[in-house]
């Protein structure tokens, strides 16, 4: 007999069934990996910016091995309690650009949103580990005000945390709300959501962009070529079918992709599949991250190497992010 559910029960959308089978516990984690004893005693039991892993990452990870370019992404180890000098909580300046809770403003024509504290992973050298989300307040209201009031600025950037963390009906309230501004022409997200669960971009949310009057644009974040799979570049074509252009960016790190061979087949990937490799950032001098850090010699070094293999809109822009700049500083 079919179980009638009651209208107000809704059923939890694929892409969020997939989210809770993330790692969140680092031994289900370290037994997932077979690591040893000698490897389990780098691990952080209880960091401070919790262990958060999709299945779909971690099944591409080599087992017994501390030493992979996935893994070390996303692996909480005892190397982020060393303290760097110049390895701070707040690396390019944030708070000091906060035009109101959620809203981040640096640069001409463009805002950014810090649309959620959530995200669909957690990177260890993420530059907003540290950040005050504030989750208290909701609504995106004093946020919209600022930027209704302010028509110099034709760009809003959904941030995070990771936009696409959001239930579609949030977001869709979220873009209408900003597609009645008059100078408000594009809206473009930054996540790198579709990298881990890229059953995000369902039909549902493909429609939904699709009946909003504003030119989007989609900015992933990969950093090495195995996190581009085939479902992952099929999902990032629906939007591309929409007529969405898709960027990627990628921060250089050690041991993960400081490496001319690895870049070079990143770039190649995406460019396979209509993707512009758009920045390839520093790291951001955050706490906690400074064994990920590539000296910028070397960096230009590589830029070098894969701009002497790679058609020049191949080569993403190697930049890094100087608080009080009026733009990302091309290294
Ligand atoms: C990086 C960043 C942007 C985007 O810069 P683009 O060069 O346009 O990609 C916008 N606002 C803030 C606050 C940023 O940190
Ligand atoms: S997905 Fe982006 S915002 Fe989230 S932890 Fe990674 S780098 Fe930070």
């Amino acid at each position: 007999m079919l179980v009638q559910l009651p209208s107000t029960v809704s059923v939890p959308s694929l892409w969020r069934q997939v989210l809770r089978q993330n790692f969140v516990d680092i031994s289900k984690l370290a037994d997932f990996l077979e690591l040893d004893e000698t490897q389990r005693k780098c691990l952080l039991a209880r960091p401070r910016f919790t262990l958060n892993l999709p299945l779909r990452l971690a099944n591409k990870i080599g087992k017994g091995t501390l030493d992979d370019p996935i893994l070390k992404q996303f692996l909480p180890t005892v190397s982020e309690n060393q303290d760097s000098l110049g390895f701070v909580n707040d690396p390019v300046g944030d708070n000091s650009c906060r035009k109101a809770n959620k809203l981040i403003e640096k640069y001409h024509g463009r805002v950014l949103l810090v649309a959620t504290s959530a995200c669909a992973m957690h990177c260890r050298y993420c530059f907003r580990q540290h950040f005050d989300y504030e989750v208290i307040d909701k609504t995106f209201d004093n946020e919209l005000k600022l930027i209704q009031a302010d028509d110099s600025i034709n760009e809003v950037i959904l941030s995070g945390g990771d936009p696409l963390s959001l239930d579609d009906r949030i977001l869709e309230n979220l873009l209408r709300r900003l597609s009645a501004i008059p100078h408000i022409r594009k809206v473009r997200f930054h996540t790198r959501f579709p990298i881990g669960i890229p059953e995000r971009l369902d039909k549902a949310f493909c429609e939904m962009l699709k009946s909003i009057p504003l030119q989007f644009w989609f900015v992933i974040h990969a950093n090495h070529p195995r996190e581009l799979d085939e479902d992952v570049l099929k999902a990032l074509k629906g939007l591309q079918y929409l007529g969405i252009p898709v960027l990627n960016q990628s921060v250089l790190l050690q041991g993960v992709n400081d490496c001319a061979d690895t870049l070079t087949e990143l770039s190649e990937v995406l460019i396979d599949h209509g993707i512009t490799p758009y920045y390839l950032h520093q790291l951001d001098r955050v706490q906690g991250a400074a064994h990920f850090e590539v000296s910028e010699s070397k960096g230009e070094a590589l830029v070098e190497e894969m701009a002497a293999r790679l058609p020049g809109y191949a080569v993403p822009r190697y930049v890094k992010e100087v608080p009080g700049m009026k733009s990302k500083t091309v290294i």
